[in-house]
């Protein structure tokens, strides 16, 4: 189920003013769950160099994830998005060309929508349910059309900063592993040499505290349409 939150809504009605709650959707930065499973999550791919590494350490650890796919590189390395989907990971959009959606007047939000989702659809053939905003960036009104064309708008609960310059991987262990909790999603990219060096022993790390990871398409039920 969609996160709502709650806005004041104003209706006239005669002479009356009627406040009313109107109900718009919240980006997931949380699984609901009490259960211990997280979600990794890995953005900014396909990357011709490091996500066949990460698919690689993925599979030998028998692991599912969530990749937050770039259209334009999409459309670059088709068969490594592929690749991806035949693992068993799930694949989010994460826009054509990782503009800044809060940048974006209406018109160019909904291009930006079209045109990565056809990118998705020609190389991978279905439309990702899941989005993820480049640098967490969005408008609260893009929230209610981002919402008729994708089921969840997912933002993240931990960012692993392996991104960051002179970043270590045991730096990195160490940020989730304080940030692990029932729900968690951790955000990775996949473009990076830290995060590969990392990853394992994140992985064996998480399930030493009985911990699971899981897709979101295997915690939510449903990867693409
Ligand atoms: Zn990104």
């Amino acid at each position: 189920m969609p996160n709502f939150r709650t806005h004041l809504g104003i209706v006239i009605l005669g002479s009356f003013i009627v406040v009313l709650p109107a109900l718009a959707v919240e980006p997931l930065r949380k699984l609901p769950t009490a259960e211990p499973v997280v979600a990794l999550t890995f953005d900014d791919g396909p990357d011709p160099e490091y996500t066949p590494q990460i698919l690689a350490i993925l599979r030998e650890k028998q692991v599912k994830a969530t990749f937050f796919l770039i259209g334009m590189k999409v459309q670059a390395e088709p068969e490594l998005a592929k690749q991806i989907v035949t693992d068993g990971h799930t694949l989010g959009n994460h826009s054509t060309s990782h503009i800044n959606y809060s940048w974006l007047a209406m018109g160019n939000l909904l291009r930006d929508i079209r045109d990565s989702q056809l990118e998705f659809k020609n190389s991978v053939g279905f439309f990702p349910l899941y989005f993820r905003p480049p640098f967490g960036g969005y408008k609260e009104s893009q929230l209610s059309t981002l919402d008729k064309y994708y089921k969840y708008v997912v933002l993240w609960s931990e960012d692993g900063l392996d991104w960051e310059k002179g970043q270590t991987p045991e730096e990195v262990v160490q940020i989730i592993e304080k940030a692990l909790v029932p729900g968690a999603i951790f955000l990775f990219h996949d473009t990076n040499p830290v995060i590969v060096a990392a990853l394992p022993q994140i992985i064996e790390m998480i399930e030493s505290h009985g911990y699971t990871c899981v897709s979101l398409g295997d915690f939510f039920g449903q990867s693409q349409f």
